[in-house]
């Protein structure tokens, strides 16, 4: 017997559907590329991107055609993600900071039809724009194509485009299974792989992050996503905006430090969301420009392990909340988050405050596993580490143009990450299961290293390395890179970890070094330091 309730796939388009319906007034505030702000709403919002779907259908698009954006966190960029899935095409957003060899692979591997750029990225799409073979229409996001007509001809001014279409348009009826967006991971090895999210996942991703145990948006907040909206989907923060009207606050180009404090301070910010270094720009600067961040609820920290020192300034100096969360762009990207259980509430402040430390939990949807070398699955008993396994409804089966099957181990998506799991299902990240250091036999975690390192005043940037040795095969190494202005002995950055670590742990070592290496979304190119720096306990 089936039940007897209506049929209505989930859909991206019923998104902004209800939010142009019920959240019509709420502000969306957006940071110019050329500089300046300007305002909409997600009533404004929602027109545009239904003139933009209809725009798109009748520049001739078949159904799935993929429409790319490079481009910042802007008011366009966020009518792009609606108008173009809501449409029926698919949104690929494309990261500006990858070589352009990776660049071309990846529009010609998604077989990109439309390309929506910012200002920013004209030279850089002029210089390979003969190399995109499938390439049929470039889209300048401003009023009027100006001076890029000079170096990309027949390129179409965004305001001109959605002049043309219909305010009116309805969002078409599809299977909740159709491919909806599209991004790469920048992988440090090989070519980057595509992942390609539906309506259905991309539905179920937002309730999740809506939860209250999750991020938990809400029409009072004010979001401010500053992880690039190229960076999986912004981690999906427009879609689960638009769920529950938050109005949100796109940052442009300027990410900064000053720039970011002049917005959430101006525009009342109650929740911002982005990667460890960020908030280090960010820290820095509030506490020179007396800033109290006051109207700051809740910091969202992933993509790389959240310092506990961050944790606790953020807390301890300006009342924020820090929720550390874990995810990858093949689980779009939600996959667990730091929020306390109700018995944690009995702790004692500083035992509730490091269990905050960890990655979190899963939210419904996410299920963990973690397994030894053989594939056997091993105890979650916070203690013991093993390579980690997903599943659940937005977790990627295959690759865009691979074939199904290849991708999953038994049913499980294998993350490449070494961790512990507790009852709880808390999950602390020890490493990419490449960078973590085997010394002696024993595993020593180069995150664990290297959040205890950052917490040194001279140190403005920090990573750990495996090194080679003659008697233990690897040694973990600290590479450091000096904050402006400090100096510091050897010794002296070796002592941040008395009293926090086993003796046998700590770095036998510590390199100084201008700047880490860093790939296209920001992640340290461990493999690159293992090159130059691998071999210093050798001589
Ligand atoms: P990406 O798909 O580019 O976002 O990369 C996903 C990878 O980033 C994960 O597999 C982790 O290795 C790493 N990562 C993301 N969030 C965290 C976190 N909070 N702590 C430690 N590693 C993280």
């Amino acid at each position: 017997m089936l039940g007897q309730m209506m049929q209505a796939p989930l859909l991206i388009s019923s998104l902004i559907a209800h939010a142009g319906r019920y959240h019509a007034e709420a502000e969306i505030l957006s940071v110019n590329t050329g500089g300046g702000t300007e305002q909409t709403t997600w009533g404004g919002v929602e027109q545009n991107a239904r003139r933009l779907a209809s725009a798109l259908s009748g520049l001739g698009l078949g159904p799935q055609a993929r429409c790319a954006t490079i481009a910042w966190n802007n008011r366009r960029h966020l009518e792009i993600y609606f108008g173009v899935s809501g449409g029926g095409f698919v949104c690929h957003t494309i990261n500006p900071r990858l070589f352009p060899e990776q660049l071309v692979y990846i529009i010609n591997h998604a077989e990109d039809e439309v390309l929506f750029i910012d200002s920013s990225f004209v030279p850089l799409v002029a210089a390979i724009r003969d190399k995109l073979t499938t390439l049929k229409h470039v889209v300048l996001l401003e009023a009027s194509v100006g001076e890029a007509a000079k170096t990309l001809p027949g390129i179409i001014a965004y305001d001109d485009l959605i002049g043309d279409g219909e305010p009116g348009y309805a969002w078409p009826d599809m299977d909740e299974e159709t491919a909806s967006s599209l991004c790469y991971t920048s992988g440090t090895t090989g070519n980057p792989k595509g992942v390609l999210f539906s309506h259905r996942s991309t539905v179920l991703h937002s309730f999740a992050a809506n939860l209250p145990d999750s991020i938990g948006f809400s029409a009072m907040d004010v979001v401010l996503p500053v992880v690039p909206m190229f960076h999986v989907n912004a981690w999906g923060t427009p879609y689960a905006c638009a769920m529950v009207g938050a109005r949100m606050v796109l940052p442009g180009p300027g990410l900064d430090g000053a720039s970011l404090v002049a917005l959430i301070d101006t525009h009342r910010v109650s929740i911002a969301l982005g990667v460890p270094t960020i908030w280090l720009g960010l820290l820095g600067h509030a506490e020179a420009a007396g800033s109290n961040l006051e109207t700051l609820k809740r910091t969202v920290v992933g993509g790389s392990a959240c310092p506990p020192s961050m944790i606790e300034t953020f807390r301890e100096r300006y009342g924020v909340d820090t929720v550390h969360a874990w995810g990858m762009t093949e689980m779009s990207p939600l996959g667990t988050i730091n929020t306390p259980l109700a018995k944690h509430l009995e702790l004692p402040a500083e035992a509730l405050h490091s269990l905050r430390e960890n990655q979190g939990r899963p939210p419904w949807g996410v299920e963990l596993s973690i397994v030894d070398a053989d594939g056997v699955p091993l105890p979650h008993d916070g203690e013991t580490q093993g390579e980690l396994l997903v599943r659940g409804p937005y977790i990627l089966e295959a690759y865009f143009h691979s074939t199904p099957g290849e991708t999953l181990q038994d049913g499980w998506f294998n993350t490449g990450d070494v961790a512990t799991i507790d009852p709880d299902g808390y999950l602390t990240i020890r490493d990419r299961s490449k960078d973590i250091i085997k010394s002696g036999g024993e595993w020593i975690s180069s995150v664990e290293l290297e959040g205890i390192a950052i917490a040194h005043p001279a140190l403005a940037d920090a990573a750990v390395i495996g090194a080679q040795h003659a008697k233990w095969d690897e040694r973990p190494v600290l590479i450091a890179v000096l904050a402006e202005g400090q100096t510091a002995s050897e010794e002296d950055i070796l002592s941040v970890y008395e009293g926090k670590i086993a003796r046998w742990q700590v770095p036998d070592r510590v390199v100084f070094t201008d700047a880490l290496p860093r790939n296209a979304t920001g992640k340290v190119l461990k493999r690159n330091l293992r090159d130059k720096f691998g071999d210093v306990l050798l001589a």
